[in-house]
């Protein structure tokens, strides 16, 4: 057993960041233990996305730390990103696989060819390994029969589907997802997060940004309420979803999903 086995995988520390003028996030802590699943929930324009942005390397942050596996991210002073290569900054974000609101697919690849660009380019592996990778993680997420369909010939669902399939394959330490759902028909969120689901179960360790709160309360161990740049509350779903809540913006907040 390693020394820090018991360690968060994820650390977030007292991250602030600013564009501009503008604080996006104000010391913002919180940790991923290994197989947890973390929703962050909150207003529109509260950090969400920028949190998760800085996690994945997308961002720089101003101050205080980020720790996947216990290795800082060290992507703090705004020189770090150049003095990084292209390579070994996608290899870190390999690390914490990323899954967009707005699918993100290349529309000139194949489901199948999406999913191998990265086992190829940053993982590495020959054609025939890629491709066996793909048809496994296609398979596990329903769509074995579209490894040879271009993204326009799938449903957003689908298109989807192929992303977290394209997440998952590069093997993450922790799986990011940013409002999957928030760009499908409502008949199609429920085949999303059924995927979202079965991986959790499977002890794929995630954070999510979500506006699902059903989906939040069933899929989650813990749940983060961000506000104006903050974590204004956090704990297990009951407690941050049940119906004595002290905390009167997380009340407001709840208070349009109900
Ligand atoms: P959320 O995901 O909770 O909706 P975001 O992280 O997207 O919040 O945005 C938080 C704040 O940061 C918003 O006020 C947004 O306008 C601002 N913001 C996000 N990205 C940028 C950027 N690249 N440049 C300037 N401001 C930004």
């Amino acid at each position: 057993m390693s020394a820090n086995a018991n360690a968060p995988l994820l650390d977030v520390r007292d991250v602030s960041k600013a564009f501009g003028t503008v604080e996006v996030l104000r010391a913002v802590s919180l940790e991923v233990k290994r197989g947890e699943v973390v929703s962050v929930i909150g207003p529109s324009g509260s950090g969400k996305t920028t949190l998760l942005r800085c996690v994945n390397f997308l961002e720089s942050y101003d101050s205080g730390s980020i720790r996947i596996d216990g290795k800082e991210v060290g992507y703090r002073e705004a020189g770090a990103r150049q003095r990084r290569s292209e390579r070994d900054l996608a290899a870190m974000r390999a690390e914490t696989g990323m899954v967009f609101q707005s699918f993100n697919l290349f529309p000139h690849l194949t489901a199948a060819g999406n999913i191998m660009l990265g086992l190829r380019k940053v993982r590495g592996k020959s054609e025939a390994e890629a491709r066996k990778i793909a048809e496994h993680w296609l398979g596990r997420v329903g769509l074995a029969h579209k490894a040879d369909s271009l993204p326009a010939e799938l449903s957003g669902g689908q298109q989807q589907r192929v992303g977290i399939a394209r997440a998952v394959a590069m093997e993450p330490k922790i799986l990011l997802l940013d409002e999957i759902t928030s760009a499908l028909d409502p008949e199609l969120v429920g085949e999303v997060l059924e995927v979202v689901r079965s991986l959790a179960e499977d002890g794929m360790t995630m954070l999510m940004v979500t506006h699902e709160m059903a989906f939040a309360r069933d899929a989650s161990s813990r749940i983060v309420f961000m506000a104006d740049g903050s974590v204004s509350a956090a704990g297990p779903p009951a407690e941050i979803l049940g119906t004595e809540i002290d905390n009167e913006r997380l009340r407001n907040f709840l208070a349009r999903f109900r």
